[in-house]
């Protein structure tokens, strides 16, 4: 480990090392000889899933400058605000949540957990994460809080908190090179759900940096692929920086294919296909929003002959659980 990760303050959100497992009746399914999955979904923390490695960076930081509050925003039924209420309440920290969506969304899957946890949660009418009209209220609450004697400090993956957020995929890539010299086929590919993407571009960063490891294979839930690809290389670049890796990355190191469906957040038919053939094949926990749309988007690349059939994917199980539980209508349960 790089003496800059070893020296960045560091909390143990996460349950770690998340196991690798076979998945055999999920592979004969793909038509592909093995399969692995990495149990992300099982670090611990309030549902757990790939956030936990970040915010142990991201929080550490902030507790380490004497923050108090932290102040996030997000879609409606996003797992990274749940995951960071969760984190703030087992820290002792306030967290102020502005989420995108209205006042009268239903308080069930990870809206009901933020609130469960102790969040203050606020609505804003912006649906763009990017319409700088969010910025401008987040810096309000921050105004705010400090004026009531608060320390806050923003949490914000596309922004501040970035490069700290690909740094916490960089020690997970090294964990997952650590595990997979014990399988009995190597991973040929690790196939990951990308909304911010910045857990892909830790991984292959962390890989490019040890020479070594799967090919990433990205599937968006979110943005057009081509408008990601320049911000992966961009946020890994972020995240070399400020580890003094001397580590760039490039377009062509890792695959991206699109599952966005109807937009996201919003369930397709192929993921919901994905979330019930997981579930029937092995008793996973899949959600329609990211790992869904990252098995359907596994899927057709197995079935187009994009990932071959004598490959071993590894597929990153990112959580998200809680997400289903506000979904349940797209699976026609409650007709
Ligand atoms: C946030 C999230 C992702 C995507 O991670 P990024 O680093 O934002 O690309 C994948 N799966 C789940 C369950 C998530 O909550």
């Amino acid at each position: 480990m790089p003496d800059a990760i070893a020296a960045l303050p560091h909390l143990d959100l996460a349950r770690l090392p998340t196991p690798i497992e076979a998945a055999p009746r999920l592979a004969a399914s793909l038509g592909v000889a093995n399969l692995w999955v990495k149990r992300e979904d099982l670090s611990g923390t309030a549902f757990g899933g790939n956030k936990l490695r970040q915010l142990s960076l991201i929080l550490g930081a902030a507790c380490a400058d004497g923050a108090d509050t932290v102040i996030a925003t997000a879609g409606v039924q996003s797992n990274f605000c749940r995951a960071l209420a969760g984190s703030a309440a087992s820290l002792g920290l306030g967290c102020e949540l502005l989420l995108r969506g209205s006042i009268a969304a239903k308080r069930e899957g990870n809206l009901l957990l933020d609130h469960i946890f102790g969040a203050a949660v606020s609505f804003t009418a912006a649906t763009d994460p990017w319409d700088p009209a969010i910025r401008a209220e987040l810096e309000a609450m921050a105004d705010r809080a400090r004026a009531a004697g608060k320390r806050p400090a923003i949490v914000q993956l596309t922004g501040e908190s970035a490069a700290l957020g690909v740094a916490g995929w960089v020690l997970g890539a090294d964990e997952v090179l650590a595990q997979i010299d014990a399988l009995a086929a190597a991973p040929t590919h690790m196939v990951v759900a990308c909304g911010s993407a910045l857990t892909l571009a830790g991984l292959a960063l962390g890989f490019k940096r040890s020479g070594r490891g799967p090919r990433l294979f990205g599937v968006s839930v979110q943005q057009p692929a081509a408008r990601l690809r320049a911000w992966i290389v961009a946020a890994a670049s972020q995240g070399a920086a400020r580890l003094g890796l001397d580590v760039a990355l490039a377009e062509d190191d890792f695959d991206l294919v699109e599952a966005v469906g109807p937009g996201y957040g919003q369930p397709s038919p192929e993921a919901i296909a994905a979330v019930r053939l997981a579930g029937r094949r092995q008793g996973w926990v899949l959600d329609p929003v990211y790992t869904g749309k990252a098995l359907a988007g596994l899927i057709a690349a197995c079935e187009a002959g994009q990932i071959p059939r004598d490959a071993a994917p590894l597929f990153l199980h990112s959580g998200g659980a809680p997400g289903l539980f506000a979904n349940a209508a797209a699976f026609g349960e409650n007709a």
